[in-house]
């Protein structure tokens, strides 16, 4: 059985006329960047997140650039995030002219741990950028109380976390603003690049307008240098139409991950990364940790399953950030979870015979240990 780990083809054939009269329908009208269709995904991704309003950028990156500026980022700033997460999250913060600190995650969820914030705090900090990781919300309330306390705002990374909620709270409307991107692999995912910013303020919002179309709030008067960074009008008609469904295709993940659960319960080796405590993670991944990661990945390829690690090497470990001189040892939970981690296959239309087989097969590695309902597998296996 061939189980790819992600499988945008199947999304899109049953989208396939949709998206084909979305396409005619933008090219008939030409308006190829901003427009109606722009101003209606803003509406709807707003509803969507239960957030006040919603502004479409060119990426999550640009997302949370924008985000970033328009709480009045400035050098010398620090800002706090964490080392378990995709590099743009940093990459927008210095470009800006801000320092990064790093605090560790937290073992179980491996999400920002909010014990670790008080003592990376300085008289120059100025923020805090949980990330909601694997599509998971982050321990939001210490972390926010811990926020108001010292007087520093906080923007949520919700590029993976479409939907996700905290304590009834959706991921993009706890922080002062959100970022999310809709790169194609997403949980709502764009025919190509593509991003939001939400918040309930505003005045930010109108900031991050100005900064995505070069400094303008008005055609060919620049109140400040911006960038290019629209949401064009074939990516809003699409994501729209996408958007539709994501309810569902977040119901689907979880049922997925609920399954995953089960087959896997009675497999010891394979420790399942936990959702933080009150919160319904949307599992853009779904993350297992393993001893022997590597030699478990060539197993179960070599029985057509295809993985991924998210991500392999922390970010205070990239070589972009040798100049920090973060010796290896500084965040010792991502560190070692870095080192376990494997991300199982995981998209709406992934069948339960597939998440079976998946299940199985790790269950087969491991020297075929059953579980409840899992096929049992009883000749021992060496793997090497
Ligand atoms: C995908 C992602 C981004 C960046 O989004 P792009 O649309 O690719 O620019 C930022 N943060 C996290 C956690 C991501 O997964």
């Amino acid at each position: 059985m061939q189980v790819p780990f992600l499988d945008l083809k199947a999304q899109h054939a049953a989208l396939e006329g949709e998206l084909t009269e979305a396409f005619r329908a933008v090219v008939r009208g030409a308006a190829f960047v901003g427009g109606p269709e722009v101003e209606a995904f803003e509406r709807e991704f707003a509803a969507f997140c239960h957030a006040d309003g919603a502004v479409g950028v060119s990426s999550g990156t640009d997302a949370l650039r924008f985000a970033y500026l328009a709480m009045g980022i400035k050098p010398g700033d620090e800002v706090i995030t964490v080392p378990n997460s995709f590099i743009a999250t940093t990459e927008a913060l210095t470009q800006a002219g801000a320092s990064v600190r790093f605090v560790d995650v937290r073992p179980d969820t491996l999400l920002m741990d909010p014990n670790q914030l008080a003592a990376a705090i300085t008289p120059r900090t100025v923020g805090i950028v949980p990330v909601h990781l694997y599509g998971t919300p982050a321990d939001m309330d210490p972390i926010l109380e811990i926020a108001r306390v010292h007087g520093l705002w906080v923007i949520e990374d919700a590029a993976q976390a479409q939907g996700a909620v905290y304590k009834g709270r959706r991921a993009g409307t706890m922080g002062a603003m959100a970022a999310f991107s809709f790169y194609p692999g997403k949980n709502l995912g764009a025919c190509g690049e593509a991003g939001a910013v939400t918040s309930s303020d505003a005045e930010r919002l109108a900031f991050v307008r100005k900064l995505r179309e070069h400094g303008q709030a008005q055609k060919y008067f620049h109140d400040i240098e911006g960038y290019n960074g629209r949401l064009d009008a074939l990516q809003a008609a699409f994501l729209r139409i996408k958007l539709r469904r994501l309810e569902q295709w977040n119901q689907a993940r979880r049922s997925i991950a609920a399954h995953y659960r089960e087959t896997l319960s009675a497999a010891s080796d394979v420790r399942i990364v936990a959702e933080t405590a009150g919160s319904s993670s949307v599992y853009h991944l779904f993350v297992v940790r393993v001893p022997e990661r590597d030699r478990v990945r060539e197993f179960l390829q070599s029985r057509g399953i295809a993985t991924g690690l998210h991500y392999p090497l922390p970010v205070h470990q990239q070589v972009a950030y040798r100049h920090l001189h973060l010796a290896a040892g500084a965040f010792p939970v991502t560190e070692g979870a870095a080192a376990e981690i494997l991300s199982l296959p995981m998209y709406p239309e992934l069948r339960a015979d597939q998440v079976d087989y998946v299940s199985a097969t790790l269950i087969e590695f491991f020297g075929g240990r059953p579980s409840r309902s899992a096929p049992r597998v009883t000749k021992q296996l060496n793997p090497a």
